[in-house]
């Protein structure tokens, strides 16, 4: 269904650097076809199948920054006092200013022709009972003073957001003060997630002994929810090689991507790799990160399989760095990196050089402290971190105070 080409770029097993693992993936990747349009409600993580041209200026005509007293500068006399001529509301039309004469107005009201300056209220004497009513006009302004021209944000004809971009809220509100209703917006990638384990129960069941309940689904169908892409719950496999080839093999024609967690290892019980290759084409299945070293990567009908680990901090991790970005440019988004900050190690930490290196962290005031143990199973300690401390693949090690790099969650997770 995805428009993977199928050139092998297989890897001969050794560890793959998780970027190269991602341009890999990327640079194969074809952005889904078709667009649908619809209302601004339902734009919010959406991305945009054409640009966003603006109709109109923004703002749309000159207007006042703050209530007060527009009038043109030059005609100011040494006193300050001068005539008020008009009030003009938001919403109302403003003729043009007569000369010699101040202006009521009031905040987004239009300023008339004529006026080249706005007097804050604050800062003047009105004496409104007088004929004709008066104001007293502070000195010192500068030509332009609270005034905000027509076009200042974006000018008509002027690209607003290009294709491609992940619509927020704040372009939301571009698009409706640009006119618009309704947006064209890309396809949303459908996904589906596998679980794998002949030790998973459903959350909701209880354990009976050697069991554990399945998180990785709930944790991808969730991440997957943050993302513009329709997620699927597809189950829990078994371990079983025939089993797990046939459920990929009817999935990948009903889906732009599969996910599965679990069974990627090189032990006997794991068999998505190997469901993978008997089906498809498997690309590659190491990547130079801790955690999440086992992560498949293949192509099973021409839908993009990733073979995600299957300990649950491992899974997010390659999650974040393989299967996002995969479907995000699916769903034709910009290509856009994971959002990176300086930070402040709060700790002491050694590791060996070779693999990239991901620590959970909570930040304060953006000192970075670990979150209790890192065993990538743990996933009560990913659920009190709010960020991942990125070691470089060459770094050894690092003290209280050092500068470092992390990943926060707010948005990701
Ligand atoms: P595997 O790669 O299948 O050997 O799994 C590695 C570890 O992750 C094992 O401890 C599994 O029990 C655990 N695991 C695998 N899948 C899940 C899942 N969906 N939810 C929670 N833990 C899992
Ligand atoms: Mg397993």
């Amino acid at each position: 269904m995805a428009g993977l080409s199928q050139d092998c770029f297989a890897h001969g097993g050794a560890l793959l650097p998780v970027e190269e693992a991602a341009a890999l993936l990327l640079a194969r990747v074809v952005p889904l076809s078709g667009t649908e349009t619809l209302p601004l409600r339902a734009a919010r993580g959406r991305i945009l199948a054409e640009p966003l041209i603006a109709p109109h200026d923004l703002p749309p005509f000159r207007n006042s920054a703050v209530d007060g007293y527009a009038f043109r500068l030059a005609d100011r006399p040494p006193d300050g006092w001068m005539p008020l001529a008009a009030r003009i509301a938001a919403g109302q039309a403003a003729a043009p200013l007569p000369p010699g004469s101040a202006a009521r107005v009031f905040t987004g009201a239009p300023v008339p022709e004529g006026a080249d300056t706005i007097a804050m209220q604050e800062n003047t004497t009105a004496l409104p009972g007088q004929a004709p009513a008066t104001v007293c006009l502070p000195p010192g302004l500068a030509a332009g003073a609270n005034i905000r021209p027509a076009a200042e944000d974006i000018a008509r004809g002027e690209q607003a957001l290009p294709t491609g971009h992940r619509l927020d809220a704040a372009a939301i509100g571009l698009a409706a003060a640009l006119g618009r209703a309704t947006l064209s917006l890309t396809r949303r990638p459908v996904v589906g997630v596998f679980s794998t384990g002949d030790e998973l129960v459903e959350p909701g069941h209880p354990l009976r002994p050697a069991q554990a309940h399945d998180s990785n689904r709930h944790t991808l169908l969730a991440l997957l929810d943050t993302l513009p892409v329709e997620a699927r719950d597809l189950g829990i496999l078994p371990d079983r090689a025939a089993a797990t080839a046939d459920a990929l093999r009817h999935a990948a024609s009903r889906h732009d991507l599969l996910l599965t967690s679990g069974g990627i290892s090189a032990g006997e019980e794991d068999h998505v790799r190997a469901a993978i290759q008997a089906q498809g084409t498997l690309h590659f299945w190491k990547l130079a990160v801790k955690p999440g070293k086992p992560a498949a990567m293949g192509v099973v009908g021409g839908t993009p399989v990733v073979g995600l680990p299957g300990n649950p901090v491992a899974a997010v991790v390659a999650f974040l760095h393989l299967a996002r970005p995969l479907a995000l440019r699916l769903a034709g988004a910009a290509p856009s990196a994971l959002p990176r900050y300086p930070a402040i190690a709060g700790f002491a930490h050694a590791k060996k050089p070779g693999r990239r290196e991901y620590l959970r962290v909570s930040l304060r005031n953006g000192i970075a402290e670990r979150q209790g143990h890192d065993g990538a199973g743990l996933i009560g300690s990913l659920a009190r971190s709010d960020a991942l401390l990125e070691l470089a693949e060459h770094a050894t090690a690092i003290e209280p105070g050092a500068p470092v790099s992390v990943i926060p969650f707010a948005g990701l997770l």
